[in-house]
């Protein structure tokens, strides 16, 4: 059976949060209120476009000004070949972001890896220096932005065994669905609180192992009474 390797990217893919850093760089929300909506996210009170729409209440910025600061990031160096030898063996790789688009666009493009699947909230540019927010990918939960759990199912319809690879809160939805769970940071410590079986990871070297581990049928069982 192939396997889908369902990736969040800030945090995962980008072992730094750009999204997070981006919008701390140019909102003009106040520290205090953004770390109340934090706590408040974190919750569970509001989804993450309640929580995105408010971080960027008033936020300005041009496109030129966003890539700039956010080429100063980088990626996980072991993401990409993890990418290709996965490809290589039939497996599939999609990078599902509740950040934004026009980064992860980017980032991937300058890793050669332009031809991979991906999703994400958008930001539109508007001529004034204004941007907006737009949330096309519709589905799931309905308090994600871009819910990740229906991209995990679309996998699963496609007949791939489904592996979500996250770092934070927003892997929830996904976590939840995904036939093997690969976690650091708030989502390991999420899926432990939840008793949903997680393998800790540091990097995507560690991913790349686990992948193969699992081509040579030598991977864990996926987790039973998974629905669809
Ligand atoms: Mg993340
Ligand atoms: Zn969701």
């Amino acid at each position: 059976m192939p396997v889908a390797y369902l990736c969040d990217f800030d945090g995962t893919v980008a072992p730094e949060d750009i999204g997070a850093a981006w919008v701390v760089r140019h909102s003009p929300v106040a520290e205090t209120v953004r770390r109340a909506l934090l706590e408040r996210w974190k919750h569970g009170e509001i989804g993450n476009r309640e929580l995105t729409v408010a971080e960027c209440a008033g936020l300005r910025c041009t496109r030129a000004e966003a890539i700039a600061f956010t080429r100063t990031f980088t990626l996980d160096p072991s993401f990409a070949p993890f990418a290709r030898e996965a490809q290589d063996r039939g497996d599939a790789v999609m990078v599902v972001s509740d950040g934004f688009d026009f980064y992860v666009a980017d980032h991937l493009a300058r890793a050669g890896l332009g031809d991979l699947p991906w999703a994400a909230n958008h930001v539109r540019f508007d001529e004034d220096g204004a941007i907006t927010l737009e949330f096309p990918h519709t589905g799931g939960c309905g308090r994600c932005g871009n819910c990740k759990a229906p991209h995990v199912q679309r996998y699963r319809a496609m007949g791939y065994t489904t592996v979500l690879v996250g770092d934070g809160f927003s892997d929830r939805c996904a976590a939840r669905v995904a036939d093997h769970v690969l976690a650091r940071g708030g989502l390991l410590e999420w899926t432990r609180a939840q008793g949903i079986a997680a393998r800790e990871i540091l990097d995507f070297t560690a991913v790349a192992a686990f992948a193969r581990e699992l081509a040579d049928g030598r991977g864990a069982e996926p987790r039973a009474g998974i629905g669809t």
